[in-house]
């Protein structure tokens, strides 16, 4: 066994591009994925705003950049969530971007090939989020629905970024790269993140060597088409779009 590396679980329930495909309704509870893990990331029924879970409770991040606590019977169509070990750490560079921090973070790495899950806390200069809005049946691909999307900047803020690092090979399954969201030491704003630049802040990485997948049984995701063939423009558009 290589050195360095625990056997640590990543649970995900759905796929990223059944949430392309508009398969916004979830069998799963918040209540189900809190006892998968304490922290992660994902999104409500209907796409009602991001999620962020840290420490064992989670956060809903609603359109108008506020956040609130979710109730425990509310349902997610797409979530990632692990038992958060901060194994490796390092105190982020002041004035690093999200692209730089980026590669920061991928010589942090043990390796590429494994998931992980990334939590930078401190203070940002700008931290810019967007937040999925709502949607109304018939649910349209999210490539439409992040059309309404509303951008919120917030600066010289305290607060959590949270989410997974994924592997290029996962595409699809996850979002490749870094997803994460944030929610300020308040816990009353946040969103998806487009871009933050640190002014003081600690990075901690827990690296993921297995993945217990969830599939739904429901009949939007038996019918779902899950391997559409511009799936890099739809990533593009829904993620990193800003
Ligand atoms: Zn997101």
């Amino acid at each position: 066994m290589a050195d360095g590396i625990q056997r640590h679980t990543i649970f995900q329930n759905s796929l990223m591009t059944a949430l392309l495909d508009g398969i916004y309704d979830g069998e799963l509870t918040i209540g189900d994925i809190l006892a998968k893990g304490n922290f992660g990331l994902g999104t409500f029924d209907a796409l009602d705003g991001e999620m962020l879970i840290l420490d064992g409770v989670c956060h809903q991040l609603t359109s108008d950049g506020k956040a609130r606590v979710a109730d425990l019977e509310q349902r997610t169509p797409f979530t990632v969530v692990t038992n958060f070990v901060p194994r490796l750490s390092a105190d982020a560079p002041r004035g690093m971007v999200r692209a730089d921090l980026s590669k920061f973070i991928d010589e942090m790495e043990p390796s590429a090939n494994y998931f992980h899950a990334v939590r930078i806390t401190g203070r940002f200069s700008e931290v810019v989020v967007r937040t999925v809005t709502k949607q109304e049946k018939p649910y349209p691909p999210m490539s439409e629905a992040v059309d309404e999307d509303a951008e919120h900047r917030f600066t010289d803020v305290e607060g959590v970024i949270g989410g997974f690092r994924t592997p290029a090979y996962a595409k699809g399954i996850g979002v490749p790269g870094c997803h994460v969201h944030f929610v300020d030491d308040a816990r009353t704003s946040g969103g998806h993140v487009l871009d933050y630049t640190v002014d003081e802040a600690v990075i901690e990485l827990c690296p993921g060597t297995d993945m217990e997948l969830h599939l739904p049984v429901t009949a939007e995701f038996q019918a779902g088409r899950l391997s559409p063939e511009d799936l890099d423009e739809q990533l593009h558009t829904t993620e990193v779009k800003g």
